[in-house]
């Protein structure tokens, strides 16, 4: 490495920083909606922030940096982004789709090819056998989530991709539950890669946004213009907000996938759970290919607790340090239901089909210290196991308590 040269963490803390004419260090919020044009006729670099505008082109430059793409269009939301990228399409295209992924991207593409935007059919993509026949179908766009949310099942990018060009399709990649440190799509080829910014890139809980990157500057110029058609950017103070989460991501994920990975631990063959998701344990079906293609685990796992409905309210209740809210990736650990939340939006014959049982719970790790959180999923696993008591409550676990009463 020579001395110009910098990891992409350092790229990715340093964004921006002390670039400003006036000598700020950290790059400044520009809230305006329009800039001064010299004399007619004469555009400048800005002109309109729907269009453009420099905070939001600071973002953009680093998640584009972050994928390795050659440009990124910052969205109001993740869903803005599936938007965005379903404007590629027009009626009789067809889309093959992962059908195990968020339940929001699903809901939208079926109620879109319900209306005859484009033609729709949703698959498992990570059976190599079921992805060729999804293929022969020759598809215009294949939708892939890996991992997917919530059972972080792996789509195999490079066969993904392999199979794509053969029918000349486009590919996108939703990267949303692993973040650009742990996962470039675009690396291995893929079109197109998304993320719900809403999650680890900003990862504070605090800002809902969208982003995609491409790997050809055509295609992010056509995905730019739609995005400024169609008035779907984020604006510059979520922007900003997205760019100031963004500088500890490498940070935050490290500390995420530490406590992920002690979580699956603790939930692993323990007699109240059935099974755990979690590509980092060595015998998940997806730990291979993990090794492949990411550069870590990631934070999130799901689980089945035997018990049905009184053991998932038991476990859930029993718990200090994880929250019931929806989402992921932010720097608080949370806990949700699939079935009722991110997927309640998907038919319970079409969510049983994908694998998404009532009984599944998905826990997004935050970066909390790692033996308050084990501690804790063993104490609430206690509360549904019969004949067993949790360990005692240690100094840090009411520390931990308290702490948590007087945030709520
Ligand atoms: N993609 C995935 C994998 C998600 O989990 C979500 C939201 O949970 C979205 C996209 C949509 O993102 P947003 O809520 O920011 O619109």
């Amino acid at each position: 490495m020579t001395v110009t040269e910098h990891t992409i963490q350092t790229g990715t803390v340093r964004t921006g920083i002390a670039d400003d004419a006036r000598g700020a260090v950290i790059p400044p919020l520009y809230l305006t909606t329009n800039f001064r044009f010299e004399e007619i006729g004469k555009e400048p670099e800005f002109d309109y922030t729907r269009s453009n505008n420099p905070t939001r082109r600071t973002l953009t430059d680093l998640i584009a940096g972050l994928e390795g793409g050659t440009s990124a269009t910052a969205t109001s939301s993740g869903m803005s982004a599936v938007t965005l990228v379903l404007q590629l399409l027009k009626p009789g295209d067809l889309v093959v789709m992962a059908h195990d992924c968020y339940g929001g991207t699903l809901r939208l593409l079926t109620a879109l090819a319900s209306k005859g935007h484009f033609d729709l059919v949703c698959g498992d993509l990570t059976r190599a056998d079921s992805l060729a026949s999804l293929l022969e179908r020759e598809p215009r766009l294949i939708w892939a989530e890996t991992p997917s949310n919530p059972l972080l099942r792996l789509t195999d990018l490079k066969a993904l991709v392999a199979g794509a060009r053969e029918i000349d399709a486009i590919t996108v990649v939703d990267n949303t539950l692993l973040s650009p440190a742990r996962q470039r799509p675009l690396d291995f080829g893929i079109d197109i890669a998304l993320h719900s910014t809403t999650k680890f890139i900003n990862g504070h809980s605090d800002v809902i946004g969208g982003a995609v990157a491409t790997r050809s500057a055509e295609l992010g110029e056509e995905l730019d213009w739609w995005a400024n058609a169609l008035g779907i950017t984020q604006s510059p103070f979520d922007c900003y907000l997205a760019l100031r989460g963004a500088r500890t991501l490498f940070a935050r994920m490290n500390q995420h996938e530490d406590n992920g990975r002690a979580i699956a631990g603790a939930l692993r063959g323990h007699p109240a759970v059935t099974a755990v998701h979690y590509p980092g344990l060595p015998d998940d079906p997806g730990h291979e290919l993990a090794l492949e293609q990411q550069s870590g685990f990631g934070s999130m796992v799901s689980f089945e607790l035997a018990g049905g409905r009184e053991a998932l309210d038991d476990f859930t209740g029993g718990l200090r340090h994880f929250t019931l809210a929806e989402s992921l990736g932010g720097v608080e650990s949370l806990i949700s239901h699939p079935a009722t939340m991110s997927h309640g939006a998907v038919e319970a014959r079409e969510r049983s089909a994908a694998g998404i049982e009532d009984g599944l719970l998905r826990i997004s790790a935050g970066i909390e210290a790692t033996e308050d959180l084990t501690r804790d999923i063993e104490r609430a696993l206690a509360l549904v196991t019969p004949g067993v008591t949790g360990p005692p409550a240690g100094a840090n676990s009411d520390q931990g308590r308290s702490l948590t009463a007087a945030a709520t």
